[in-house]
């Protein structure tokens, strides 16, 4: 009966996988399991000290009242010299949007683009939300698969295929998630002859974990000449800076975009934490090489999870260049029993790591790619080695 009250538009989407998984594990920890959760992106660092000052000082200072619908203007001002400094990208504070989380950024982007039946082109596996928020927009997303053999990177004939007369949109991350794979300049440079044939295509370019780059270097789409007013650059501190809780997310836009997010968001938020912001301005003063030492963390984890995963059969591994998840195929174990149970896909899968190891992952069906499991780094090394070996473990009978 309920149902019939709910909006068609909510009825079209599903539950966020990868905040479902961590909440399950929550549940089970609180409840006494031993539970590994590497499930959710979050970084397990603290955020750096002279962060968390900056906040006890506008606490103290008395930033307690709303903030300009787009953020603080000397935040904003903060957010052009980063984008120039890291990015090469050239922005003005109006066209600079900070919200709650990359993922408010998102929706705003796309609540003030799509109309119903409107195409988002969007590279597979791509981060859960980005195909529910199309959805949620009564849009059509339009997958572009990958494989592993291709780093998970789609080519320009690939994108050119997928253009039609309704696409409005293309949205991808990299480095990515969740495959952690990084687009090189040139891969980028072919992918920019194809849109510069399609200035009516805007690109939402996701990089928020831009400093998380092992071997290639990062590149912002929106560098190239001409594309410039195609895209929005999107961005964040809940990776880079360890302040997943404190959800600052922001764009670089152009202005008319910029405008229309700010339109939404007044009516929607207001704006985001002031503290939080406060808190922003340092950590985005601050040069990457502040942050330097999470980056190297991650490489030894990364280098320790690919060779834990070499001893699980099963596992097809591939070396990622960013980001902080693993993504191996799993499928060759569909259809075989464990522990007297047969496993069909990787939901199947997910659910029995999670029951008979006790370590959270996220199926790969989440993220577009249901022969695949997502497996998050971001822990501690301890607490990697005790997950390896207890999905072997399971794996094993
Ligand atoms: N972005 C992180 C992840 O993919 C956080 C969870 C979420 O917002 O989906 O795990």
């Amino acid at each position: 009966m309920k149902n019939r009250f709910l909006s068609s538009r909510l009825q079209n989407i599903s539950y966020s996988q990868t905040l479902a998984m961590s909440g399950k594990a929550r549940e089970l920890k609180k409840k006494g399991y031993d539970i590994i959760n590497l499930s959710l992106g979050e970084p397990n660092f603290l955020p750096p000290d002279f962060i968390l000052e900056a906040a006890k000082k506008a606490i103290d200072e008395g930033y307690h009242y709303y903030t300009p619908v787009s953020g603080y203007l000397e935040l904003r001002e903060i957010i052009c010299k980063k984008f120039l400094r890291d990015n090469g990208l050239k922005y003005s504070t109006s066209q600079i949007i900070v919200s709650t989380g990359g993922k408010q950024s998102i929706i705003n982007v796309l609540l003030s683009l799509l109309n119903r039946d409107d195409e988002v082109i969007i590279p597979a596996p791509y981060w859960v939300s980005y195909y529910q928020m199309v959805k949620l927009c009564e849009a059509s997303p339009i997958i572009i698969p990958t494989t592993m053999e291709k780093n998970f990177k789609i080519n320009p004939k690939q994108l050119e295929k997928a253009i039609t007369n309704k696409t409005k949109l293309f949205i991808f991350s990299t480095p990515s998630n969740p495959t952690g794979s990084v687009y090189s300049y040139e891969e980028l440079e072919n992918l920019v002859e194809v849109f510069k044939k399609h200035s009516e295509i805007i690109i939402l370019s996701d990089e928020i974990y831009e400093h998380i780059c092992y071997s290639v270097k990062h590149t912002s789409i929106g560098v190239f000449p001409d594309l410039h007013h195609q895209v929005i650059t999107l961005n964040g501190l809940s990776k880079a800076f360890s302040m997943t809780g404190w959800r600052i997310g922001y764009v670089g836009a152009p202005e008319w975009i910029a405008k229309s997010c700010e339109k939404i968001q007044g009516q929607t938020t207001s704006c985001a934490n002031s503290i939080a912001q406060r808190a922003a301005i340092s950590a985005l003063q601050a040069l990457p090489n502040k942050i330097e030492y999470m980056i190297q963390e991650f490489k030894k984890r990364r280098n320790l999870v690919l060779d834990m995963m070499k001893e699980i059969p099963g596992f097809q591994v591939y070396q990622p260049d960013g980001a902080f998840y693993v993504f191996p195929n799993v499928s060759e174990l569909f259809g075989k029993k464990f522990n007297g149970e047969k496993i069909h896909n990787s939901d199947e899968l997910s659910e029995f790591l999670l029951v008979k190891a006790q370590v959270a992952t996220v199926s790969g069906s989440a993220f577009g790619d249901n022969e695949s499991l997502r497996i998050s780094y971001a822990s501690t090394e301890d607490q990697i080695i005790k997950a390896f070996t207890r999905i072997k473990q399971a794996l094993k009978k």
